[in-house]
């Protein structure tokens, strides 16, 4: 079944380029899964097709990708006890709320709540950080997997892990925390029954213990190890605030990135959430080794946590993706808006000319994909999975503007109107075509009720 994509508004299937449209002003032919074929503008595809959608009211860009978040904390968002708070007080402050509240039936409906408000965004690709495991969420992974696959939602389950508590002088509770072996062999278990590294694969795997700072070293160690043997990417934490530069030197005699070296992460199958504070040496240094930086606008800015130095870290060689994180700390999953504070928070950091709404997309979508050890998505060209997100500019808040791929950035773009994956439509005028949205609404408000008891 051929799709021809028809005549869009405009299309960002360059990433790079800095130029709108790139040879594919009359839009795209889409066959199954992939990308085939780019039309020129006034051009007619090459090929037969079956049948074609009119873009001319559409906005097109490739599938956005969230390269970092924490399904779970959907369920305190705007929370009482944690609102106006940096980091380490502020995760003082819900670690006994989540270690009491999050159970298997509220960890599923934060997941399902997250990936559709991802997806309704224009999020194509996800990935979930998942570190928490009181007792009974042993099958966490299982529970992403299947809210995923009924979405249709392609997914990197993150495993991630805990294994120092309060007992050995660290910040979680320690129910919350789980032994490095029972750790190592749910991380193998997952890679053996969900990781597919094939071309246009819909699930993969990564391993993350929550920060070095939060599991033991040989714990650290072990998950490369494993990471090397299952052809896994990795991730963690890093560099997110001065606190953790003190903690680290004042616990391990280092800083935080010679931590990671001495642990064997220094590597391009790892990327960090967060990577704001490294000095000159340190961004070189990960920039050589292809270490990846998540850089989480929203979050850094609701923690006042600090500037990501992207710029720094692209030109020494990093892929630099985008992500939402956990909704506590953003207070919600739009994608697309975190788009519009990368630009913003990007131009306070270095200035208005060096940093564009083309950096902010290639952000979102094919450095997140890189981010994630992915060549098959986050740009639209012949080859890649057919995963898109498509913006009308039909609301008061664009009225008036000039260039439309600007607009969704300028104006403040905030739903997709049609999301594509890997062929198949998954958001049909705005809505999810499996979801019924007010049901899950109400099911999700009723069970974050409990978080909000004995604060
Ligand atoms: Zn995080």
């Amino acid at each position: 079944m051929k799709t021809w994509i028809k005549n869009p508004l405009a299309i960002l299937a360059d990433n790079n380029s800095g130029g709108a449209n790139a040879g594919a002003g009359g839009g795209i032919v889409i066959d199954g899964s992939k990308i085939v074929e780019l039309v020129a503008s006034g051009g007619q595809p090459t090929m037969p097709v079956d049948q074609v959608f009119d873009a001319s009211r559409h906005v097109v860009l490739p599938g956005l990708i969230n390269t970092h978040h924490h399904f779970f904390q959907t369920m305190t968002r705007a929370h009482p006890s944690a609102i106006n708070k940096e980091l380490f007080p502020w995760l003082k402050a819900l670690y006994p709320i989540w270690a009491r509240n999050v159970k298997p039936d509220a960890f599923r409906l934060a997941t399902r709540l997250a990936l559709t408000e991802l997806m309704m965004s224009g999020c194509t690709t996800v990935s979930d950080h998942h570190y928490l495991y009181p007792a009974g969420l042993e099958n966490a992974m299982d529970i992403q997997v299947e809210e995923a696959e009924k979405l249709g939602i392609r997914m990197t389950v993150t495993r991630g892990s805990m294994s120092l508590s309060e007992k050995d002088g660290g910040l979680p509770p320690d129910s919350i925390v789980q032994d490095d072996d029972a750790i190592l062999a749910d991380c193998e278990r997952v890679l053996n029954k969900y990781h597919d590294r094939s071309d246009g694969s819909m699930l993969q795997v990564a391993l993350a213990p929550c920060a070095p700072f939060t599991v033991t070293k040989h714990l650290m160690m072990e998950t490369m190890e494993l990471a090397h043997r299952h052809d896994c990417t990795c991730h963690t934490h890093l560099g997110e605030t001065l606190d953790e530069d003190a903690y680290c030197v004042a616990n391990y005699g280092c800083r935080p990135v010679d931590y990671l070296e001495e642990l064997g992460w220094m590597n391009d199958r790892v990327w960090l959430a967060h990577g704001i504070h490294f000095n000159d040496d340190e961004v070189r240094r990960l920039g050589h080794a292809g270490v990846g930086v998540c850089h989480c606008p929203t979050s850094n800015m609701v923690l006042a946590s600090g500037h990501c130095r992207t710029l720094e870290l692209e030109a020494a060689g990093s892929p630099v993706g985008l992500g939402v994180d956990g909704s506590a700390s953003n207070d919600n999953s739009n994608l697309i808006e975190a788009v519009r504070h990368a630009l913003m928070i990007n131009r306070l950091t270095y200035d208005a000319a060096s940093v564009t709404h083309f950096d902010a997309f290639r952000w979102a979508t094919e450095g997140s994909a890189r981010c994630l050890g992915r060549d098959d998505i986050g740009k639209i060209a012949v080859g890649k999975q057919a995963d898109l997100s498509m913006f009308t500019l039909d609301e008061l808040r664009f009225s008036g503007a000039g260039d439309p791929l600007a607009a969704l950035v300028l104006c403040g773009a905030h739903e997709a109107d049609r999301v594509m994956v890997a062929g198949a439509w998954k958001v049909e005028d705005t809505m999810p075509v499996n979801m019924d949205v007010a049901k899950l609404r109400h099911e999700h408000g009723e069970a974050a009720k409990a978080f909000l008891e004995n604060i």
